[in-house]
């Protein structure tokens, strides 16, 4: 695929002021939320009844899904059968729940004995009647406008975890809490970090020996990474991990005091940034159980900030453990073994990605042998021997352009250039990654892993100290790197075919790719694959589709309403066998990019759909946007005045708001807004936090006046801009253009 450099990606290398936290003008939406009192679930007298027995025999209970992976191996793949290619015709919807808030899903529901338990936006966790999509109680935690506008991503939720009758988790401004899994109630409520800072949670707990373990994120806006584990029962505090040294280089009285001081403590220097910023190295989406060796494997992200030059300006170490697979005990959190995948990581290219383990045929004789295996963000899939942390291979899955291999000390051999901070440099893969957080599965009958994939690279920049932004995110790069574009461009199809992904069928005994579906767009939803030899996944054209596990043919779909990024997952209740997806809009790239998915509609609900054989039921329409498509104002300021504008737009605005102003739908589009329309009504919003309540916090601490104006003028640029290239009805891919590729 001929790749473009992507301008919006210079929405990630900007200093991004905001996270995205403005709710649903809706305020119907907003009510909803209120959660009803909770009602006991009448039919299971032992709800979320799950053992630990329970859980290293999923094995024998295809029908249940009793972990955000599936199992503790996290693999994805089901030996359910009644689904089939010979079935297949006959699958439909058989019910769709609509969840209270709007903004991205990414969650995978945990079903145990015909119950579903599955959050959504705004951390609100559901518990819905498997078979008909009834809801038996929901808990909305009541995560504030404040809290959300730390995130960088959405206020997304990717899961929970259940354990012996409790319903575990991880709430966006950092809580963890226990709820009763009969009524919703909350058992015990732990608040993880330090809430002063931007810190976010957004991934799943997993449970193991009465304890349940959470990471958290914000390595993009200046903290340090950690993991905690506590006492299923009690909610007291089992051991604690850190992922980077104390700033001070003392000990923290944790778990990861010994091996902090051994071996990572000198691989950073003495200053910089991550003295005061906390250096990353959050563990925000993979925590694998690893039931065969007793110990818990960790992803660990990216650097804070993201330049070294900055982060550690008078060391040249690896920072450890930036970027790194690592196994704890289990039990004490004690260190075991870790493979760095990105030593001094200046790219954002966290191993925080899905992580799986399996037995291969990679040991003596081709005996199996246990590995875990992970595709992160650079482009590599590594397999590593699970018991010892030894490097079996390391392949590329991807183009890349940042290295040609892994020695033989499995150290990346990098292209000098792309660490040179060079505007020529153009770096693959990019800051989104090569494939992201949404989940691949293996599928023992194949020996596949099927991975979702994107292209989407960056020139990462040195940063101009004449332009610095004042913001709450932090990477030490120039905010303009990549952005060839200027007034009068920036429309939609200036913002296509820059980028893509696929569907990979990855080999990873061989180290090699079996075959791929390529996509337009990036962001594709996860992976589930079934013993009766499919691989179902959503894209982001709103469709579910179903392919032949061996050969990559396309062999059924249905469409969704939103765009999809979340996993599918099956089970069975009372012999029927079904397949859930949730479905919404939101979540990272849409937010900025999201155009080019999907028409600018109004907030569409996160919705859990639920297909069986002989489902009939039908979805919704999409949400209509009824806001009229006209500029509000007329042109304001000169080309120089709205240049400025787009700079700060790109700067502090687009990651939340859309690339060129063009919003995705998710937040509103403030082309058409009318707090554009007079001077009052735009700097109520921008310099007075008229709509902080909503999480559109002001922003007069970090833009003066004359730098707010510009954006007003930029943005009503952009709506007639809209208008004189006929865009204002966005076109939208649609799932037939997805199905064209
Ligand atoms: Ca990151």
């Amino acid at each position: 695929m001929t790749v473009k450099i992507m301008p919006i990606m210079a929405a990630l290398a900007a200093l991004i002021a905001l996270g995205c936290a403005e709710e649903s003008t809706d305020s119907d939406a907003e009510n909803a939320g209120a959660a009803a009192p909770p009602t006991a679930i009448d039919s299971s007298p032992a709800a979320a009844n799950v053992s630990q027995a329970r859980l290293i025999a999923a094995d024998e209970e295809p029908e249940q899904w009793m972990t955000y992976g599936g199992s503790y191996d996290e693999t994805r793949h089901s030996t359910l059968t009644k689904i089939n290619r010979d079935t297949l015709a006959d699958l439909g919807i058989g019910w769709v729940y609509d969840m209270k808030k709007p903004r991205g899903v990414e969650a995978t529901p945990v079903v145990v004995d015909g119950v579903m338990y599955v959050s959504g936006s705004w951390s609100v966790v559901y518990a819905l009647d498997a078979r008909t999509g009834k809801e038996l109680w929901t808990y909305d935690p009541k995560v504030s406008g404040e809290d959300a506008a730390k995130g960088c991503c959405d206020v997304v939720n990717r899961g929970v975890a259940v354990y012996e009758g409790k319903v575990f988790v991880g709430v966006f401004d950092g809580r963890l809490e226990a709820l009763d899994a009969k009524t919703g109630e909350v058992l015990w409520s732990n608040v993880t970090v330090d809430q002063s800072k931007p810190y976010t949670i957004t991934g799943a707990p997993r449970a193991f020996k009465n304890k349940v373990i959470i990471g958290n994120g914000g390595a993009e806006l200046g903290v340090r990474g950690y993991v905690t584990a506590y006492d299923t029962d009690t909610g007291d505090l089992a051991w604690r991990f850190y992922t980077v040294p104390n700033p001070n280089k003392e000990p923290d009285g944790a778990a990861s005091d010994d091996i902090l001081a051994r071996l990572a403590n000198d691989t950073w220097g003495d200053t910089g940034a991550w003295t005061t910023d906390g250096g990353g190295g959050t563990v925000w989406d993979a925590i694998v159980y690893d039931s065969v060796n007793d110990q818990v494997l960790l992803g660990i992200g990216n650097g804070s900030p993201w330049n070294p030059t900055l982060r550690d300006p008078d060391g040249n170490g690896d920072n450890l453990f930036l970027s790194s697979i690592l196994a704890v005990d289990a039990d004490t959190g004690a260190y075991r073994w870790h493979y760095q995948t990105t030593p001094r990581d200046m790219w954002d290219y966290t191993a925080t990605q899905p992580m799986i383990l399996a037995d291969l045929p990679l040991g003596e004789g081709n005996a199996p042998r246990r590995v875990v295996m992970q595709a992160p963000k650079n482009g590599f899939f590594y397999v590593i021997d699970a018991k010892t942390g030894e490097l079996i291979s390391a392949d590329a899955f991807t183009d890349m352009t940042w290295a040609t291999g892994v020695d033989e000390n499995g150290r990346p051999i990098e292209v000098p250039a792309a660490r040179q901070l060079n505007d020529d440099m153009v770096v693959l893969p990019g800051p989104t990654g090569a494939h992201n957080w949404h989940p691949m599965s293996y599928s023992e009958d194949t020996g596949l892993v099927y991975i979702p994939t994107n292209i989407w690279p960056l020139i990462y920049s040195r940063p101009d100290p004449e332009n610095t932004v004042k913001s709450n995110w932090n990477i030490g790069y120039r905010v303009d790197a990549g952005w060839p574009l200027t007034i009068p461009a920036g429309g939609i199809e200036d913002m296509r075919s820059m980028g893509g992904g696929s569907l990979l069928a990855w080999d990873p005994v061989k180290g090699e790719a079996r075959w791929a579906v390529p996509f337009p767009v990036p962001f594709n939803g996860g992976t589930l694959s079934v013993a009766s030899g499919l691989v179902f996944q959503a894209h982001k054209g709103g469709e579910l589709v179903a392919y032949d596990a061996e050969t990559g043919e396309r062999v059924w779909s249905h469409g969704l309403v939103g765009g999809p990024g979340a996993a599918p997952m099956t089970y069975e209740v009372d012999g029927e066998q079904y397949i859930t997806i949730l479905s919404g809009w939101g979540s990272t790239i849409a937010m900025v990019y999201g155009v080019v998915f999907e028409d600018a509609v109004g907030p569409e609900m996160g919705r859990v759909i639920t297909f069986k054989l002989g489902g009939q039921e039908t979805l919704p329409k999409p949400l209509e946007n009824g806001i009229a498509r006209t500029p509000k104002s007329e042109p304001l300021g000169d080309d120089a005045l709205q240049t400025k504008g787009l700079r700060l737009f790109a700067a502090n605005c687009q990651w939340c708001h859309g690339a060129f102003a063009i919003s995705s739908g998710v937040l509103p589009d403030l082309r058409w807004s009318a707090i554009t329309a007079t001077e009052a009504s735009w700097d109520a919003v921008l310099r007075e936090g008229a709509l902080t309540t909503r999480g559109m916090v002001s922003f007069a601490d970090r833009l003066d006046k004359e730098e707010t104006d510009a954006i007003r003028a930029y943005v009503v640029r952009q709506a007639w801009n809209a208008q004189a290239l006929d865009e204002a009805d966005a076109p939208k891919a649609t799932a037939a253009d997805m199905a064209a590729h």
